[in-house]
């Protein structure tokens, strides 16, 4: 990982510092720093041109105190065992935030998504699902997308486990395309529920999202909603980026043009309305007033954080700001609204979307985005009072929050035999 911090370390970090405002049991604490499961996997597919090769996979079960595990599937070459357990930590702690009745896992292939066709990708999927079988299913593990998957890959998981199980089992994945039963206002639940609370920590600031200038970094699924999502809701998008680097326009960027351009050309540089072209580096330093990070882990660092402009941080995407660049942005008054509660949206749309799923109902868009406004501003609300009474970062207050509703859960479950 680049500058040397790695994602598992800041997760223990962070399990230690809430471990020891909430005087949790040592044993306790043991139990929740290491994954109830790790399964490491050798998926083996045919690729196109005739040869077989053999990729590297993971699925790890973090917690399931409060419910079946669950967490998403990341396809990328940087994928290894301590990033995943690192974000199925995560994946506990923002359940629990949002107080639903789920655990944490994450899975993950070290492949390129982006050099594989569709059949490579599509025989991969099935191959891994398979590996997973016994592991995951509805009431035990419900995996969903991360970066490099998608509608399409769990579409592929459902059929497969579907097949082996010989009837048809919607409710065992998440993230589905809505004709195979996939949630309305899922594709977009994550970067709405960043712009959610977004616009809760605005209202303490005294300010408005209406004109204010926004900048995302990552134009994927979560970033490229989030500015749209921004955008509809009068804010000026001015700054996004994707892997190969990003463009700006203080005067304002219009987040469904660029969509297009990005689908045409692969990219959004070179998008002609883009007054110039930044690094991703330099996008998370521009004059803007809500950064939201929406690609990978470890962006702002402490090499760059006391060059942030913005007056929000919204992490969009899971661990993108180290500890000691959480320091420097708290001493510098950054309103930083934490991954465990400022992305939960996607997990709590996920959540609808398996319980319409066992109950053989679909819900209207206005219903599923009704609960999802309801639960966030509750999560937010909750957050914001414990960071006040506890005097601490709104992180900490997160971990607070989610850490002490698991071990209040794992206590009452007790330890058996
Ligand atoms: P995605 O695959 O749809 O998009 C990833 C984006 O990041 C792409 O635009 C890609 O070009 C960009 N990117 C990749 N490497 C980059 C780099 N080095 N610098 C800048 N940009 C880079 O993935 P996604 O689902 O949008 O996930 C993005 C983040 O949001 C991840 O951290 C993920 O864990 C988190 N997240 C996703 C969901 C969800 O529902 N999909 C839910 C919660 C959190």
């Amino acid at each position: 990982m680049d500058n040397g911090v790695e994602p598992l370390d800041i997760a223990l970090a962070q399990l230690e510092t809430a471990a020891e405002m909430l005087q949790m049991d040592p044993g306790l604490h043991q139990f929740l720093k290491t994954p109830k499961r790790t399964l490491i996997v050798s998926v083996p597919i045919r690729m196109d041109a005739g040869n077989i090769a053999v990729f590297w996979g993971c699925r790890i079960q973090h917690n399931d105190a409060r419910g079946p595990f669950k967490g998403g599937i990341r396809y990328h070459p940087c994928v290894n065992l301590a990033e995943v357990t690192a974000l199925a930590m995560w994946m506990t702690w923002k359940c629990a935030v949002v107080d639903i009745p789920y655990g944490g896992a994450k899975g993950g292939v070290c492949c390129n998504p982006k050099e594989m066709s569709k059949i490579e990708l599509e025989h991969l999927t099935r191959r891994y699902t398979n590996m997973l079988l016994d592991f995951i299913g509805p009431h035990r593990d419900v995996p969903a997308p991360d970066v490099y998957t998608d509608a399409q890959t769990m579409a592929w998981i459902m059929d497969t486990y579907s097949q082996f199980k010989g009837y048809s089992v919607p409710e065992c994945v998440t993230g589905k395309p809505p004709v195979l039963g996939g949630s309305e206002g899922r594709k977009e639940a994550t970067s709405r529920g960043v712009l959610i609370c977004v616009r809760e920590a605005l209202k303490r600031l005294h300010m408005k999202l209406k004109g204010s200038r926004v900048a995302v970094q990552g134009y994927g699924s979560v970033g490229w909603n989030a500015a749209k999502i921004a955008h509809d809701w009068g804010a000026k998008v001015v700054a996004v980026s994707d892997s190969q680097g990003g463009i700006h326009n203080p005067r304002g960027l219009n987040p469904y043009n660029v969509f297009e351009h990005k689908k045409e050309t692969g990219s959004v540089l070179a998008y002609e309305r883009a007054k110039n072209e930044v690094t991703n580096a330099e996008l998370l330093e521009l004059d803007c007033d809500i950064l939201m990070p929406a690609a990978l882990e470890n962006q702002i660092t402490k090499e760059n954080a006391g060059r942030i402009k913005a007056k929000i941080v919204g992490e969009a995407a899971n661990g993108p700001t180290t500890p000691e660049a959480d320091e420097i942005l708290r001493e510098n008054d950054v309103f930083l609204i934490p991954d465990i509660l400022a992305n939960a949206g996607g997990v709590t749309v996920s959540y609808f979307e398996w319980v319409q799923n066992l109950t053989r109902e679909h819900w209207t868009l206005e219903e599923v985005n009704r609960k999802l406004e309801s639960i966030l501003v509750k999560a937010f609300n909750d957050v914001y009072q414990t960071a006040g009474e506890k005097e601490t970062s709104l992180r900490t207050a997160a971990l607070l929050l989610g850490v002490g509703r698991v071990s209040k859960a794992m206590e009452a479950l007790g330890l058996w035999p």
